[in-house]
């Protein structure tokens, strides 16, 4: 009896967040990735949150945002080369349509599940209402490998996937596109399926090709969005791009992209990775090299090094990645917590002074906060990574006016929309005595909308 009266004392003076965050953590086990997103933003928005607590309480506005709209988990049978059977674990977890229908990308790797599905659409509530445009958040994929595999194999998993994935989507109320390892290749095939068992010619996916629907720099939107965004960073903190030594991981769309970009406006790319291996170039990397690697021979990084005399190739190992080569910015462009405390502490060591995420999550925890402490600009990837997203939002815009825009028109807006981006979360941040702190400011400026749009629509 004691004990309950002392552990009802204890409940009643926890705070609403932490009292959140526990019930995800009890509900949701086992999804470790989705418990690490959830906590940082319910950490930011603690004083949001504590300036409002009655209301948000009462209506159990958190507890709503935390909870999926949906979640859909479906079998995809499929059969490979050799006549054999396969089957993968679907999913596309529609989390919040406050502010428009869900939006967001299909990750294709072994390793995904419904946690790593929930901690990407939980980012992507946050990342689509940054952006300004009127879409909500969702997420899905599948445990398919689309490495190694024959065209006619992914077509046949991308057939398949779409096959149960069509019941749930549609261009005003779910709309997927690309993530890791989906790309234009299977955007092609889910599109086609979805057009045969529809019979409808509509925007329900973004990252189409261009002779079918797609926008004009959907492809670079990732990250030159995340290089627009970072020097607007850097501008507003008295320093400059030009001049300086990138170090950037991964090797697929967003690290291709930021790698150009940054050569673009005057700075020195000098890293990127795979899977398997890294590779440090001295002279800086050659995009067209790397693209001709990645994009046409689908190879490993070995091949670069292979043609490029300046490159050196690294395996991965423990200690040893991108980020123990000496930079001035770090761009994480690969996959979730692939930057971890000790690579936080040899950035810094090395005068690393930026860091931006083009993936999404990239950074642990314990890594940001230390890169905060020693003074590092950090811009999270629900914001520094929302220029893809942003620009399959564009794409859907000129679908449903059924006309395409120039490149410069796009990329201009992109453009736009990356700077609007980072002054919304500055001013936040400044706004709740927080200044500087841009994961902060990203997590209250995304949030306030989508939470004034859910009370505003009632209990639903
Ligand atoms: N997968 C990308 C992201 O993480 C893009 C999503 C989209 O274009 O819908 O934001």
């Amino acid at each position: 009896m004691l004990f309950s009266i002392e552990k009802k004392e204890e409940d009643d003076a926890m705070s609403y967040v932490d009292e959140v965050y526990e019930l995800v953590v009890a509900k949701n086990p086992a999804q470790p990735e989705f418990h690490q997103a959830v906590k940082e933003v319910l950490e930011s928005l603690r004083v949001v949150i504590e300036a409002n607590e009655e209301k948000y309480r009462r209506d159990a506005l958190l507890e709503r945002i935390v909870t999926p709209e949906r979640q859909l988990l479906f079998r995809v049978p499929w059969v490979d080369d050799k006549g054999q059977v396969q089957v993968n674990n679907g999913f596309r977890v529609q989390f919040n349509s406050a502010i428009g229908p869900y939006k967001g990308g299909l990750r294709l790797h072994p390793s995904v599940n419904l946690g790593i599905i929930k901690f990407l659409g939980f980012e992507q509530i946050f990342k689509n209402s940054l952006t300004g445009l009127p879409i909500g958040g969702g997420k899905g994929g599948c445990d398919f490998d689309p490495k190694g595999k024959s065209d006619r194999e992914v077509m046949a998993f991308c057939q398949s996937f779409m096959t149960e994935l069509h019941k749930y989507i549609g261009a005003d109320t779910d709309v997927p596109a690309g993530d890791i390892g989906t790309g234009a290749r299977e955007i092609g095939f889910m599109y086609g399926q979805y057009k045969r068992l529809t019979g409808l010619y509509e925007g329900v996916l973004t990252g189409k090709g261009l002779s079918y629907g797609g926008s004009l720099a959907r492809t670079e939107a990732t990250g030159y969005g995340l290089l627009y965004l970072t020097e607007e960073m850097l501008k507003c903190n008295g320093k400059e791009i030009a001049g300086k030594t990138v170090a950037v991981s991964g090797a697929g769309n967003v690290a291709i992209y930021a790698i150009q970009k940054a050569q673009q406006l005057g700075a020195k790319p000098v890293t990127c990775s795979d899977s398997t291996g890294w590779i440090y170039d001295s002279e800086g990397i050659d995009v067209a090299l790397l693209k001709e690697v990645k994009e046409v021979k689908r190879a490993r990084l070995t091949e670069y090094a292979a043609a490029r005399p300046s490159a050196q190739y690294h395996e991965c190992a423990p200690g040893s990645n991108v980020w123990t080569v000496k930079c001035d910015i770090a761009l994480p462009c690969a996959t979730q917590n692939e930057l971890d405390l000790e690579d936080a502490k040899t950035l810094v060591a090395n005068g690393c002074f930026a860091v931006a995420e083009g993936a999404n999550m990239p950074t642990t925890l314990e890594a940001t906060e230390y890169l905060q402490k020693n003074g590092v600009l950090f811009c999270p990837g629900k914001a520094a990574n929302a220029g893809g997203v942003a620009t399959s939002a564009l794409e859907m815009s000129q679908n449903s006016e059924r006309l395409s825009w120039t490149f410069e028109e796009v990329d201009s807006k992109l453009q736009g929309i990356m700077v609007n981006i980072f002054h919304n979360l500055d001013d936040a941040a400044k706004k709740y005595g927080m200044e500087g702190n841009y994961v902060a400011g990203a997590n209250i400026a995304g949030f306030l909308k989508v939470a004034e749009a859910m009370t505003a629509q009632g209990v639903v």
